[in-house]
């Protein structure tokens, strides 16, 4: 608004200033035809004065001169100008020129007449137009001091009504800590920019406190599974030292102590590795494995481990090359997964077997392990891939419920998947697909 003022301003003064110069002129020549005109032109005759014209312009003047500065006519006796030499520089550089002087504008032109040529100066103050123009100054002062007083009370209103949302999100994230994750933020009408921003907040908030449900479940199952041993071993402890016992009976005890020492091991081993699962980067996968290496040592890892499990590997007879069979990854990672796939097997299945194939699919390498088990039922089958879920058949199996969930891990950090179908009482198919090197 002030730019725009300032500019209408200035042009206006220089339209004005034009239009009087314009106008100026035309009274100073035919003031100067009129002397000119009216006087016979003597060299000698150095100063006329008087206003014998009507008077058309406020406090005119007007002056006639030769080059040689002698004054021919002037309306005003007194008159002082200022620059005179320059005026008559420029008039005999047939250049017309105007300055201000005081509330004057002052006119320097020149004007022939027959042979002769003259310097005529003409002056007059310009009332009319410096009261239009101090109008025109008090009108665009006003219009930009109303503007800038509405400007910024509407600023300060429409300011306040846009910020109120997301002082409104900022206020309710304050309140949400890890203990309520349950809060959610408003999300006003949900299409505009700060709608969507709470939508995507509170899905991440959602996200959060599933995260935090599951850490917490967590934590419980696994201190309620360590705690079993560990109140079993000091059960048979405070027993055993009741009275004196003979040399077998503290065999005995010692042998089903070290057992609950062994599962005690064997999960917190578990524990162990899926805490390193979840925090491990899988692009840190980068060794070459070969999937029938591992299945192999699984084998033989299992035959000493449990002499009554029995593995029958077949691999694919479309298989050429054992760079097909190649993938990214981490041996032990892949090796955990592989034991605990077939150690179930073997374990839910009246003849502890299990059946393995591999090949190669698409740039994947596929898994399959069979087994004639107690198989998994549908409702089941959904939730086994949660830590510590156990199925309903395994009641009467020994296990943490970790196994599956520590398998879908690991395989999920090899960018493959896990598939399981099963049908209660006939047995149990796990195919594992990893993407092949090859
Ligand atoms: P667990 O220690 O109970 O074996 P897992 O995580 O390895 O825990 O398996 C989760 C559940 O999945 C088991 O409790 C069992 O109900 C079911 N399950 C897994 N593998 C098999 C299988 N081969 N046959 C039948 N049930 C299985």
């Amino acid at each position: 608004m002030l730019i725009a003022s300032i500019a209408i301003y200035y042009f206006s003064v220089n339209f004005r200033r034009h239009d009087f110069i314009g106008l100026l002129r035309s009274r100073a020549v035919s003031v100067a035809k009129f002397a000119l005109d009216s006087y016979e032109y003597n060299a000698n005759l150095i100063l006329r004065s008087g206003t014998g014209y009507p008077t058309r312009l406020p406090d005119e003047k007007y002056m006639i001169l030769n080059f040689n500065k002698d004054t021919l006519y002037t309306s005003d006796r007194f008159w002082e100008l200022k620059d005179l030499n320059t005026i008559i520089r420029f008039v005999k550089d047939d250049k017309e020129v105007s300055y201000r002087q005081d509330d004057y504008y002052v006119l320097g032109t020149s004007h022939t007449t027959g042979v002769y040529k003259f310097v005529i100066i003409g002056a007059a103050i310009d009332k009319e137009g410096l009261l239009h123009l101090k109008k025109l100054r008090n009108i665009l002062l006003i219009v930009c001091l109303i503007s800038l007083i509405s400007f910024s009370i509407a600023g300060w209103l429409y300011s306040g009504r846009a910020l109120k949302p997301i002082s409104n999100v900022v206020r309710k994230v304050e309140d949400i800590s890890i203990t309520s994750l349950n809060l959610r933020v408003p999300e006003g009408n949900g299409t505009d920019e700060i709608g969507r921003l709470a939508k995507t907040f509170n899905k991440m908030l959602e996200r959060l406190e599933t995260s935090f449900g599951m850490q917490k479940n967590f934590i419980a199952n696994a201190s309620h599974e360590l705690r079993t041993p560990l109140t079993s071993i000091n059960g048979q402890i405070e027993v055993l030292m009741m009275k004196e016992r003979s040399v077998d009976e503290y065999k005995s005890a010692l042998g089903s102590l070290l057992e609950d020492i062994k599962s005690l091991i064997d999960l917190s081993n578990r524990l162990i590795l899926m805490a390193r699962t979840s925090a491990e980067d899988p692009l840190s996968y980068i060794s070459k494995i070969r999937i029938d290496d591992i299945i192999w040592q699984v084998q033989e890892d299992m035959k000493r481990i449990n002499p009554l499990y029995h593995i029958i590997i077949t691999p694919d007879s479309s298989l050429t090359d054992s760079e097909q069979i190649i993938v990214a990854g981490d041996e032990y990672m892949l090796k955990t997964a592989v034991t605990n796939i077939v150690e179930n097997a073997c374990k839910y299945s009246s003849d502890h077997s299990v059946n393995i194939k591999f090949s190669h699919v698409d740039k994947l390498v596929k898994v399959v392990f069979e087994d004639r088990g107690i198989g998994i039922s549908e409702e089941d089958i959904k939730k086994i891939f949660e830590p510590f879920y156990r199925g309903d058949n395994s009641i009467a199996y020994p296990g943490t419920g970790i196994g599956l969930s520590l398998v879908n891990q690991i395989i999920k950090n090899h960018n493959g998947t896990i598939n399981i179908s099963s049908k209660i009482g006939r047995g149990t198919i796990i195919t594992l697909l990893l993407p092949a090197i090859a």
